[in-house]
């Protein structure tokens, strides 16, 4: 995978560009290198398009004081600190195998990434990448824990708000249990993800069976209702991938995000290799520009604020702030662009107050 970063008029789009896959061989698009300048050639038309690589972050090479590489700790994904708690996922352990058919995560292990991160690891590397890289979001992701994934997280929230000061937010398996969210936004906790992947019940259950069977489509639609009424609208997300369930349906689940005050994060599936489903096509480009269109449509229509937290962009997911090239261009898309900025001015303070370094509640000092 290659990141880049197209520059535009509205906002520079950060993407994460499939380079080893079989389909991407098959594209139009090229990328080429000339008099230090990079750009994306079409070949269809011979149109090119200046575009820029970001550098590797200078602390990629360091070591924390217990000796791993920084780069096994987290790394950055568009310009946030995104920290794996743990690649381990119990879907893939189960027998037989229960992990969504996209999912590559079980064969990563121990390539990569250390399976079970240290909180004083996770606070030394969010410390370099706030110093070096200017992050103020740190994001941390985990596969399935059987229901110990907000416990855990709640160390390493603690430890960021405490000793590093960033806007942090979790990306885990959802629970019944809804007053560990409470506690989790006690601790700081700013916006909460739900990778719910599929509206249609029996796409997920066919492309995510551990999910349908262990945890249910319903636990992640009311986790998702539930941080969001209480943090407030567009601090909350829904993650869904377009491209294997029909259309419409995703249509349906933008709809339904963006009604309970969340805002849609769109993946665009990717037949990654050695994924179960690596042989399957990647999605037509015309039904992917009716989504994202879509995307657009619905956080205007539902007022869901986009692009308003400071420097939090994203290459893994397509951002509703970057559907704004896809707007139509009139008295309502204009107005609700002007609304944006204005409360992007307004929050910040709000923003900068959320930065602080806070008091430690409990047991921040506890590791793994
Ligand atoms: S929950 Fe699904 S997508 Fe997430 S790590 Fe497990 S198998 Fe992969």
């Amino acid at each position: 995978m290659l990141e880049i970063i197209i520059p535009g008029s509205l906002k520079d789009i950060w993407v994460n560009v499939p380079v080893r896959e079989p389909f991407a061989a098959r594209s139009c698009y090229r990328l080429a290198h000339a008099d230090g300048q990079y750009e994306v050639i079409d070949d269809r038309q011979g149109f090119r398009y200046a575009i820029r690589l970001p550098a590797e972050p200078s602390w990629y090479g360091q070591l924390t004081s217990r000796g791993l590489p920084m780069h096994q700790i987290g790394v950055l994904q568009g310009t946030y600190l995104a920290i794996y708690i743990s690649n381990l996922c119990g879907f893939w352990y189960h027998s037989p195998r229960m992990n969504c058919s996209f999912c590559t995560t079980g064969l990563n292990l121990g390539v990569n990434e250390s399976a079970l991160k240290n909180v004083q690891d996770v606070v030394e590397v969010a410390q370099a990448a706030k110093r070096e890289s200017g992050v103020t979001f740190v994001h941390f992701n985990s596969g399935n824990q059987t229901n110990r994934d907000l416990d855990r997280a709640a160390h390493y929230v603690n430890a960021v708000k405490s000793r590093v000061g960033a806007l942090v937010g979790l990306q885990l398996m959802p629970t019944r249990d809804l007053w560990k969210y409470d506690r989790l936004i006690e601790l700081g906790t700013d916006h909460f993800s739900f990778c719910v992947e599929f509206h249609n019940p029996e796409y997920f259950e066919k492309f995510c069976p551990g999910k349908a069977r262990f945890v249910g489509q319903e636990t992640f639609y009311r986790a998702l209702e539930y941080t969001s009424r209480q943090l407030g609208k567009g601090t909350c997300s829904g993650e869904v991938i377009a491209g294997l369930e029909p259309v419409e349906d995703t249509l349906k689940a933008i709809d339904y995000i963006t009604s309970v005050g969340a805002f849609p994060t769109v993946c665009i599936f990717r037949p990654t290799i050695g994924a179960d489903l690596e042989d399957s096509p990647p999605p037509r480009y015309e039904e992917m520009r009716l989504v994202f269109q879509h995307v657009y449509q619905a956080c205007e229509k539902n007022r869901i604020p986009i692009d308003v937290a400071p420097n939090i962009e994203v290459s893994l997911v397509v951002q509703p702030g970057d559907t704004r090239y896809l707007a139509p261009r009139n008295l309502e898309s204009r107005w609700y662009d002007f609304r944006q900025a204005l409360l992007r001015l307004v929050a910040r303070p709000y923003f900068w107050w959320n930065r602080r370094r806070r008091k430690a509640q409990g047991s921040a000092e506890l590791s793994y």
